[in-house]
C-alpha cells in the first residue's frame, strides 16, 4: 500500500510525557509511535517530532545551537535531543525528539497564556524549520497541531518557497479544538517577517487580527481534524468558529481522523494502576472493582450501577445538564462519581451535589491520572453530554474498560458511539442528540433499564465494546495516507507553479 518509507517531523506545542494540559499532548506522543512501526514491511517509518522545552522538562541533552534571525536580531535557539520509546517487531526503537529552547521564550512557570505568546510560537516554529538544515534531514511530510505551529506552512509558502532544501516539503495541519486559534494584534507580521501587504482577508488578516489557526489551514497542502464529524460540524456557521467560511473554502482537502488510544497503556488486563485486571471474558473481576471504587469514593459498598464523569470541568462538556438533571438522577437506583477540575463555579456545584447526596454521589476534584483508571474500570457507565467534542478520548477508554459510554451524538462521539438497538443487538452505548435535559435523562434511563432488566444483553454489551479496535494502530494508517495525499498535492502544485 505504501510504496517507501516516510520522513515525517510531528509538531507539538506538547507532547506526552514532556508536556500536557490536554488531548493534543496524548496524540503528540502515540502517534508518532504507532507511526515509526507501521505501514511497510521493512524499515518503519523516520517519525521525528518536536516541541518546545519547558521549564521543568528534564533529560533532553543538548545537541547544537544556532542564531535565528529574528524581529531583526539573533536570537538563540538551542535544541536538546530525548526519545520516545516504540516498540518494532519486538526491538526497541526510539522516536528522535528535538526540544527547543530559549530561556527567555520558555524558562517561565506554565506553558500558556504569555503576552508574549505570538513572538514564543512564532519563534519556535521559525527555529523547528531552521533546525532542519543542521540536522541535515529533510522530512518529506511536516505535521502541524494546532495554532502554536501554524505559521510552518505558511513560512514553507513564503519565506523558504524557493529554499531547494524546503520545497518540496508537503505539509498536514490537524485541528484539534477550532477553539483556539492565536489570534494577534497586526503588529504580529514584522514577527513573521512581512509587511501590510499580508494584512487582508484573503491571507493573514482575521476579524481585524493576524490569526494563528488561519495561517495553518490556509497554507497546508492538507487539513485535518481529529473525527469526520468534527470536520463536517466546523464547516457550519453555527459551530465554525468564524473559520467556517474558510474551512468550506478548503472543504476539498479536509479530512477527519478520529483518535486512538495507547492499547499498552490503556489495558484493563495489565493495568496495574486498578485494583483487579479483567478482559471480556472474566467481568466478574471488573465488578471487584466497583466495589473498591466505591470504597474509595466513600459510597456504599453494593451492585448497584455506577454512572462516571472524567472531565475537565469547562463550557464544552456539558455540565450544566448534569446539573440540572442531578436531583432526578438521585432518585434512582444508581452511584454517581465525578473526577475532574476546572472552572471554579463547575467545582463549586458538584462539591454541593457531593454533600448534598453523601451516599450517592463520589465527587474528586482534582486531576488524577491513577484515580481515572480505578473509575474507568470500577464504572459501568460513562457520561459525556458535550456541547461540543472534536474527538473525544474519555468514550474510547471507558469502553476498552466494558464502561458503556451515554453521549451527546457530535463530533468524535458521534463518530466512535453507537446507540444500542435492542431487537438487532447492535451498538455500543446510548447516544441522545437533542442538547436538552430530557434527552440526557432519557439516555441515562434507557441504559438503567438494560442494565436492570437484561444483565445477559447487558454483558454483551460490554464485551462488544471492549473488542472494538480504538488504537493506534488503525488511525496511524489513516494518517499515512494522509501524508501520502499532502505530498501528492504538493508535488502537483509545485509542477503548475
Ligand atoms: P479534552 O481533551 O477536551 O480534555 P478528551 O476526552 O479528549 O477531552 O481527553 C481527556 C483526557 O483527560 C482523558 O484521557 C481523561 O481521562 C483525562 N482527564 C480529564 N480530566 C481528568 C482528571 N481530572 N484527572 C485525570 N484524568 C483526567
Amino acid at each position: 500500500m505504501f510504496d517507501r518509507p516516510l520522513k515525517i517531523l510531528l509538531v507539538s506545542a506538547e507532547v506526552v510525557p514532556f508536556a500536557k494540559t490536554g488531548g493534543l499532548a496524548d496524540v503528540a506522543g502515540s502517534l508518532p509511535k504507532a507511526l515509526a512501526t507501521v505501514g511497510n514491511d521493512h524499515a518503519g517509518n523516520d517519525v521525528r517530532v518536536t516541541l518546545p522545552h519547558y521549564k521543568g522538562i528534564e533529560g533532553a541533552r543538548y545537541r547544537m545551537d544556532f542564531p535565528v534571525l529574528f524581529k531583526n536580531r539573533a536570537e538563540t535557539a538551542i535544541i536538546r535531543e530525548a526519545g520516545l520509546e516504540a516498540q518494532y517487531r519486538g526491538e526497541h526503537r526510539l522516536v528522535p525528539v528535538y526540544l527547543v529552547d530559549n530561556h527567555h521564550y520558555f524558562y517561565r512557570d506554565g506553558m500558556y497564556m504569555f503576552e508574549d505568546e505570538a513572538e514564543r510560537f512564532a519563534f519556535f516554529c521559525r527555529a523547528v524549520l531552521e533546525m532542519l538544515p543542521r540536522l541535515n534531514w529533510q522530512p518529506d511530510v511536516i505535521h502541524c497541531n494546532d495554532w502554536q505551529a501554524g505559521p510552518i506552512p505558511f513560512f514553507l509558502k513564503v519565506r523558504y518557497r524557493h529554499d531547494s532544501f524546503y520545497n518540496k516539503m508537503a505539509t498536514v495541519f490537524t485541528i484539534h479544538n477550532l477553539q483556539y486559534q492565536g489570534n494577534f494584534p497586526q503588529e504580529t507580521l514584522s514577527l513573521l517577517g512581512v509587511g501590510e501587504d499580508y494584512f487582508t482577508p484573503e491571507l493573514l488578516e482575521f476579524y481585524g487580527t493576524v490569526s494563528f489557526i488561519k495561517m495553518g489551514i490556509l497554507f497546508a497542502d492538507v487539513v485535518s481534524t481529529v473525527s469526520r464529524t468534527y470536520a463536517e460540524e466546523i464547516q457550519r456557521p453555527e459551530t465554525g468558529e468564524r473559520l467556517d467560511g474558510l474551512l468550506r473554502m478548503r472543504a476539498a482537502d479536509l479530512y477527519g481522523i478520529v483518535n486512538g488510544i495507547n492499547y499498552h497503556e490503556f489495558n484493563p488486563r495489565t493495568d496495574p494502576r486498578i485494583h483487579r485486571n479483567y478482559d471480556r471474558d472474566s467481568l466478574e473481576n471488573k465488578r471487584e472493582n466497583k466495589y473498591s471504587l466505591q470504597k474509595e469514593m466513600g459510597l456504599p459498598v453494593k451492585n448497584t450501577p455506577v454512572v462516571a464523569m472524567i472531565s475537565r470541568l469547562v463550557e464544552q462538556k456539558g455540565l450544566d445538564l448534569v446539573a440540572r438533571i442531578i436531583d432526578q438522577l438521585m432518585e434512582m437506583d444508581l452511584q454517581f462519581v465525578l473526577l475532574g477540575t476546572g472552572d471554579p463555579d463547575y467545582e463549586k456545584i458538584f462539591k454541593e451535589i457531593k454533600s448534598k447526596y453523601p451516599g450517592k454521589a463520589g465527587v474528586h476534584i482534582g486531576f488524577n491520572a491513577i484515580l481515572a483508571q480505578r473509575i474507568y474500570a470500577g464504572a459501568d457507565m460513562f457520561l459525556m453530554p458535550s456541547r461540543f467534542e472534536p474527538c473525544g478520548l474519555g468514550q474510547l477508554i471507558a469502553m476498552r474498560y466494558g464502561t458503556i459510554p451515554i453521549v451527546r451524538a457530535v463530533g468524535g462521539l458521534a463518530d466512535t458511539v453507537h446507540d444500542f438497538n435492542p431487537v438487532t443487538g447492535s451498538g455500543n452505548g446510548f447516544v441522545f442528540s437533542e442538547y436538552s435535559e430530557e434527552a440526557l435523562l432519557h439516555a441515562v434511563k434507557r441504559a438503567l433499564a438494560l442494565y436492570r432488566d437484561d444483565p445477559g444483553q447487558w454483558q454483551k454489551l460490554v464485551r462488544h465494546a471492549m473488542e472494538i479496535d480504538y488504537s493506534w494502530a488503525r488511525s496511524a494508517v489513516e494518517y499515512l495516507q494522509l501524508y501520502q495525499e499532502a505530498l501528492a498535492r504538493h508535488t502537483q502544485k509545485a509542477k503548475i507553479a
